[in-house]
């Protein structure tokens, strides 16, 4: 390994193995106490590598700055520091693989478990890479504390070395951006910045600047309510009512299970209550503004549909918007992304586009007026015990935000 490679890897692991686990059930923010463990180190460490106007946020963000060595716009770089609720990540032991074989790789902590280039085709990109992977027991966490480290890597690198030429740098670390609360109301007023990006895609090459289109939608059911014994002709069962509910959504179509590449769904999520009341939640998500309504059109047609059926319950439909497709306000300039294609064929990498079936950050922070394109980190099969990520890739990752930066520089 490199002294860059070395110096990726460890950050990687040092990051990895701090819980930093992200609670949607909890009212508080940031939404759990652990990630501000994280959130210390980083302060610590983005004093130690000399940056400046280094901040803990009362919102849990930390925000640092990179002296400009040259005139250009200002430049933000983000990337979040929780990990994802859906798995364990209680315990990680992050090991470093050096230079991988093509083979099978096997855990110490979970006998069951292997990972090969069949449940995971881009390891076989990855020979001769060192991989970093959990121990077989939690996820890895490389979501997002492998772009924590591209970012401060290349922090360094620059504060080390003023003849590499750039303008104002911002640095921002989010908490819970996996439960959509990544972006509090205050960011982009303390980002202060022309544009931004987050380092929290996958595979080498990715330069994403569509993401989905999302609502929430919450049914309310109440029924009648009567001693059964003395209901005949009386009572109204929500659980009954919601059932019709479920049985009249789309079965064959718009499911996430039955989706892929551009098509949205509308999900149920939760069905809670009894004979007297129910509430149904749903997430609607599609990459088009028309495509999202329609889901939401269907909802309610149903929940009318079945409100006729019995006037005497009371149906509500309550939808929420959530995100917005960051293209909607990337296209008007497509500037920070043409920069970072760019960037990334000066780097000998073929830029790839493909639509996140998802939200980040950006995704708001477009919204909110701060153009933010998402750019690949390495990280994959993420969120689960298979988790990996090529520490080479994550050099590259730092090599992009090296020739992103110097173009930036470099223009009028
Ligand atoms: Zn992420």
């Amino acid at each position: 390994m490199t002294t860059r490679t070395e110096d990726l890897a460890a950050r990687l692991m040092r990051y990895c193995a701090i819980d930093t686990q992200s609670d949607a059930d909890s009212p508080s923010q940031p939404s759990t106490a652990i990630q501000l463990t994280l959130a210390r180190l980083l302060v610590q460490e983005l004093e130690s590598i000399g940056a400046s106007d280094v901040t803990l946020t009362d919102y849990g963000t930390v925000l640092a700055t990179i002296p400009a060595t040259a005139e250009g716009p200002t430049i933000g770089f983000l990337a979040h520091m929780d990990t994802a609720p859906q798995f364990n990540a209680t315990g990680v032991k992050p090991r470093l693989i050096k230079g991988y074989n093509g083979g099978a790789i096997t855990y110490p902590d979970n006998p069951t478990l292997t990972l090969t280039p069949d449940a995971s085709p881009n390891l076989l990109k990855k020979l001769g890479h060192d991989i970093v992977t959990a121990s077989g027991t939690t996820l890895l966490g490389a979501d997002d504390k492998a772009g924590i480290a591209i970012i401060l890597h290349t922090a360094a690198t620059l504060l080390k070395d003023p003849t590499i030429p750039h303008g104002p740098i911002r640095l921002a670390f989010t908490p819970d951006e996996e439960i959509g609360r990544g972006v509090d109301k205050r960011l982009p007023e303390d980002l202060k910045v022309d544009w931004a990006y987050t380092f929290d895609g996958g595979e080498a090459g990715e330069i994403e600047y569509e993401t989905f289109s999302a609502d929430g939608a919450e049914i309310r059911i109440e029924g009648v309510s009567i001693h059964p014994g003395w209901a005949k002709g009386k009572m109204v069962n929500a659980i009954h009512l919601a059932a019709k509910i479920i049985a009249a959504l789309p079965q064959q179509t718009m499911l996430p299970e039955l989706t892929d590449g551009r098509d949205g769904f509308i999900h149920a999520t939760e069905m809670t209550g009894g004979s007297s009341a129910m509430t149904l939640r749903f997430i609607l998500r599609d990459f088009e503004r028309e495509g999202l309504e329609e889901k939401g059109r269907i909802l309610r047609a149903v929940c009318d549909a079945v409100q006729a059926t019995e006037p005497r319950a009371t149906i509500t439909c309550t939808i929420t918007p959530q995100y917005r497709n960051m293209r909607y306000w990337l296209e008007k300039d497509m500037r920070p992304v043409e920069l970072a294609t760019q960037a990334c064929r000066d780097i000998g990498l073929d830029p790839v586009s493909v639509p996140i079936r998802g939200g980040t950050d950006g995704s708001r922070l477009t919204e909110m007026g701060v153009p933010c394109p998402n750019l690949f980190t390495g990280m994959q099969e993420i969120h689960g015990p298979l988790e990996w990520v090529s520490v080479q890739d994550m050099e590259r990752a730092s090599d992009l935000m090296l020739a992103l930066l110097r173009r930036a520089a470099a223009q009028p």
